[in-house]
């Protein structure tokens, strides 16, 4: 199996290259933030529960990722592997994944991180949130969630690095380049 953690600041570009390589490679896409807009959409439990903490850009509880995660990769049959998109965000959650990885003789095969600076992240969000109207997509609640990036996932790069696990690309270009360069580093590894 090919696992894919694709890692990068909320705005890289990490859910739209996420939804094309999971089409090219026959792979399970598991966006976690995907997964509660999904529970918020339609009211569940989950979804109440965990509708203000997103709306102002903070991490969910480690508790209820770990719960979602199993769920929703148990639902995919037939994949080569998977490429995780917005998870793990915490060195807990990259540990848990590791765990419920080995449990099906599994592990995380590479962390690609897509490198793009905080001026044109803004102007992404910006723009994404006047043209899809996502609530976390303000300017004040886009620097708190930069910042959440910073305090507690950027850690995760030094965790895949010791594992030999983590490779970076340039994120700014057309979304086509930057899939191409994407294809190669995993055709590489496959
Ligand atoms: P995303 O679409 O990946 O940027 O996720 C949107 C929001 O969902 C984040 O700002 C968090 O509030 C929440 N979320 C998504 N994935 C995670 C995760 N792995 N851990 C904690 N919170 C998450």
């Amino acid at each position: 199996m090919f696992n894919l953690v694709l890692f990068g600041t909320p705005g890289s570009g990490k859910g739209t290259q996420s939804v094309k390589i999971a089409k090219e490679f026959n792979l399970g896409h598991i966006s976690t933030g995907d997964i509660f807009r999904n529970e918020i959409k339609n009211k569940t439990e989950l979804g109440l529960k965990v509708k203000s903490l997103i709306e102002n850009g903070v991490l969910v509880p480690d508790e209820l990722l770990i719960e979602i995660l199993d769920k929703a990769i148990s639902k995919f049959h037939g994949v080569n592997g998977f490429v995780f998109d917005g998870f793990p965000r915490t060195l807990r959650q990259a540990e848990e994944l590791d765990e419920l990885l080995a449990t099906r003789n599994d592990c995380v095969s590479l962390v690609l991180a897509l490198e793009v600076n905080n001026a044109e992240i803004l102007q992404r969000l910006l723009k994404r949130a006047a043209e899809e109207g996502r609530k976390d997509d303000t300017e004040e609640v886009i620097k708190n969630r930069l910042d959440v990036y910073t305090r507690q996932t950027s850690p995760l790069i030094e965790y895949y690095k010791t594992q030999g696990k983590f490779k970076s690309l340039y994120g700014i270009g057309s979304v086509d380049d930057i899939f191409a360069n994407i294809c190669q580093i995993i055709k590489r590894q496959l």
